[in-house]
């Protein structure tokens, strides 16, 4: 609502005589003298909706779980009169004798990793264990929790550009994606993010390769994804119009995503691991504990605050393993909290080695000169978006975002800020992606080279043509996705028998898309309000467990809640938001996690853009700001740690680099 408080009038909002015809919502405005929201709004509630009761009726059994107030007492100390007299974590770090003694110990690192388990598909003999389980832990971690992992690798070329210049910044390949065996599944034009430069000689782009041990022929090792990539990029698919690079490449290879199997949610395993959570003197807050994401990281924070998770005794000692984003976020939580005793051990060395690189963790910002003069362009291989969801967070870390952020209040690429470019920002490679006998690709057909969008009858898209073999922007994308997942397609014959006349044709077509447009924009609103039912205001989950029974209806694939929920609209859409950041597919990833990742704050903005792009079509004069639902940093995450290290340095915490790690003791294990 902020950017938008003033309550437009009709009279502002109605188009004049001589403009296009009056779209639907625009006549709503004008008839209620409503707000773009409550357009927005009313373009689900208003309606008759029937498949909503119908999901009413069969979710009715899912009370919105209340978040926990009580603090539930753990076995830890809560003040310095009950801590121990002797510290009951003891670090012992390579080649030095004596152990670094502690009250507590915060596993900001992969805790399958510290305690031998190794990482699925990795070979665990190679993985020492540093850290003892207990039994809780034992279950979490080991085998018997399931946790797995995919890799990611990303790499970053110097090639020449592309002639002609490419509309697109990124591009995405769904079909690669959704295979998960290590093949290149799209790229980042990283000079084009940074500057958009007409002309340039030379630019920087990353590409992307995911893999998944669960799948079959997953390539897994660096060197296998590394040749694979070798290949790719000496003899490139259509959709990727560079050639070899022009110097060595940088490849950053990482294990990403652990997460849990079906199996091990029902059974609730997210809470068993929340509810060990500050027992024998330990938190973990690593990506692996909730999600893998920097936002995640942060809301998991608070929610530990909230249940007791984190240490309260603010003269406690406080060892921190790793100094990636969870280790620099948890540091921070506590000297906010007063702490003042902390020390954070990361194996890897100094970033200050590293500039102008900044490295932490899996925040991977490589900063390349380009041109006679040398302009810098940051390619993130790692850590890259945001979206609206991270709202609360970089306003709560306002200080760190300096100079890094776009705009105050504009979070989007320089490149939103131009509304001609915009729209093709983000394309999508569409192959395998419509049926060849489905709605789409029928209509193609039958009207020639491809889609027709036609003038004024849909706010995403301009008019022209959508050719199903060329990159599709992402919002036409999202449409024609809609429309594969729940239109009838052209009629199989004219009205007496014989060929289907083209008018007929082109009327179906129309008439399906605009319906299509708008049971889109219903489905995203219908989604948030599934969501808020589902998860009520709680991030990143509700911190109280849900039993068994109900959680069933959140751990079946993602694609089957879509279906189950009437929303299979949204499959474009969740396929770049969701699925194409490496985060499983919809046919795969238990819905649990798709909806711990896609809060209605993003499907709020999405809608909110998409309306006010349409309603700036239909009313010219009205000058309404999009901010975007992705957006990245124009330094690079790299520049918020960055940013970070000296303030909490400045509070006391110390840094052991290139700390090797042998053992970790606990009281107790
Ligand atoms: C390609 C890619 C793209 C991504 N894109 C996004 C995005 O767009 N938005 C987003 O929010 N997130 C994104 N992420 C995810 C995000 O980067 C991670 O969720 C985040 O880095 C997790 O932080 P962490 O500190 O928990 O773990 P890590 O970043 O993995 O940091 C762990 C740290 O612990 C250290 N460590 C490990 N073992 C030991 C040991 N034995 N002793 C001492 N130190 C140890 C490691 O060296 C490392 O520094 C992306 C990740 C990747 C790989």
């Amino acid at each position: 609502m902020s950017a938008f408080k003033k309550r437009r009038t009709a009279a502002e909002d109605t188009p004049t005589a001589s403009s296009t015809p009056t779209h639907p919502w625009v006549a709503h405005m004008a008839k209620h003298n409503w707000t773009l929201e409550e357009v927005a709004e009313h373009a689900y509630t208003a309606a008759n909706f029937p498949a909503l009761s119908y999901v009413q009726e069969k979710q009715a059994k899912f009370k919105r779980p209340t978040p926990q107030k009580a603090v539930k007492p753990v076995t830890t100390y809560s003040s310095s009169l009950e801590k121990p007299a002797k510290k009951p974590v003891r670090v012992f770090l390579k080649n030095e004798k004596e152990a670094q003694t502690f009250d507590f110990l915060v596993v900001a690192a992969n805790p399958r990793e510290l305690m031998g388990y190794g990482l699925s598909g990795g070979d665990p003999t190679h993985c020492h264990q540093v850290m003892a389980p207990t039994k809780q832990e034992e279950a979490i971690y080991s085998k018997a929790g399931g946790m797995h992992n995919s890799y990611f690798q990303t790499t970053v070329i110097k090639v020449p550009p592309s002639s002609p210049v490419l509309p697109n910044v990124v591009r995405f390949v769904p079909a690669a994606n959704s295979k998960a065996t290590g093949e290149v599944m799209g790229f980042r034009n990283e000079t084009a993010k940074t500057y958009w430069v007409k002309g340039a000689t030379e630019e920087y782009v990353t590409f992307y390769q995911l893999s998944d041990p669960e799948q079959p022929c997953a390539t897994l090792g660096q060197a296998a994804l590394e040749a694979k990539f070798n290949d790719f990029i000496k003899d490139p698919p259509d959709w990727c119009p560079y050639t070899m690079p022009k110097e060595t490449p940088t490849v950053f290879n990482t294990a990403y995503f652990n997460r849990f199997p079906k199996e091990s949610l029902d059974k609730g395993l997210p809470w068993d691991l929340l509810d060990l959570q500050g027992q024998t003197f330990t938190s973990f807050t690593h990506g692996s504990s909730c999600f893998e994401s920097v936002l995640q990281i942060y809301q998991y924070l608070e929610m530990l605050e909230e249940k007791g998770g984190l240490p309260t005794d603010k003269t406690a000692s406080v060892a921190i393993v790793g100094a990636g984003p969870s280790g620099l976020l948890s540091a921070l939580f506590l000297t906010r909290k007063g702490f003042t005793d902390i020390t954070v051990f990361e194996k890897n060395h100094d970033p200050e080695e590293d500039k102008p690189n900044l490295y932490t963790g899996k925040t991977r910002t490589v900063v390349k000169k380009q041109g006679v003069d040398e302009q810098e362009v940051v390619c993130e291989m790692g850590t890259c978006y945001l979206s609206p969801s991270y709202a609360p967070m970089v306003n709560d870390l306002k200080d760190f975002f300096d100079g890094t952020m776009y705009a105050e209040n504009h979070n989007v690429y320089p490149l939103d800020q131009n509304p001609e470019k915009d729209p093709s920002f983000r394309g999508l490679i569409a192959t395998d992606q419509f049926a060849k006998d489905g709605p789409v690709q029928r209509f193609a057909d039958l009207l020639g080279e491809g889609v027709k969008v036609p003038k004024g009858a849909n706010p995403f898209k301009d008019e022209g043509f959508t050719s199903l073999v060329e990159p599709i922007d992402f919002a036409e994308y999202c449409l024609l996705k809609a429309m594969e997942e729940t239109c009838i397609g052209p009629p199989k014959h004219g009205p007496l028998g014989g060929k289907v006349p083209l008018w007929e044709v082109k009327l179906a077509y129309n008439a399906q898309r605009l319906e299509c447009t708008i049971g889109l924009a219903k489905d995203m609103v219908k989604y948030n309000l599934i969501h808020n039912k589902l998860f009520g205001d709680a991030t990143p989950f509700p911190a109280e467990r849900i039993p068994e029974t109900k959680m069933k209806a959140m751990t079946m694939t993602f694609r089957d809640w879509l279906e189950f929920n009437g929303l299979l609209r949204l499959t474009g859409f969740l396929q770049y938001g969701y699925s194409v950041q490496g985060y499983g597919t919809l046919e795969n990833i238990p819905a649990w996690y798709g909806l711990v990742w896609v809060q209605p704050s993003t499907l709020w903005q999405a809608l909110s853009d998409k309306v006010r792009a349409a309603v700036t079509k239909f009313v010219p004069h009205v000058d309404l700001t999009q901010k975007g639902e992705v957006f990245a940093l124009k330094k690079g995450w790299g520049q918020v740690w960055e940013n970070m290290r000296p303030v909490l340095k400045s509070r006391g915490v110390k840094f052991k680099w290139s700390a090797v790690l042998e053992r970790i003791e606990r009281d107790g294990v």
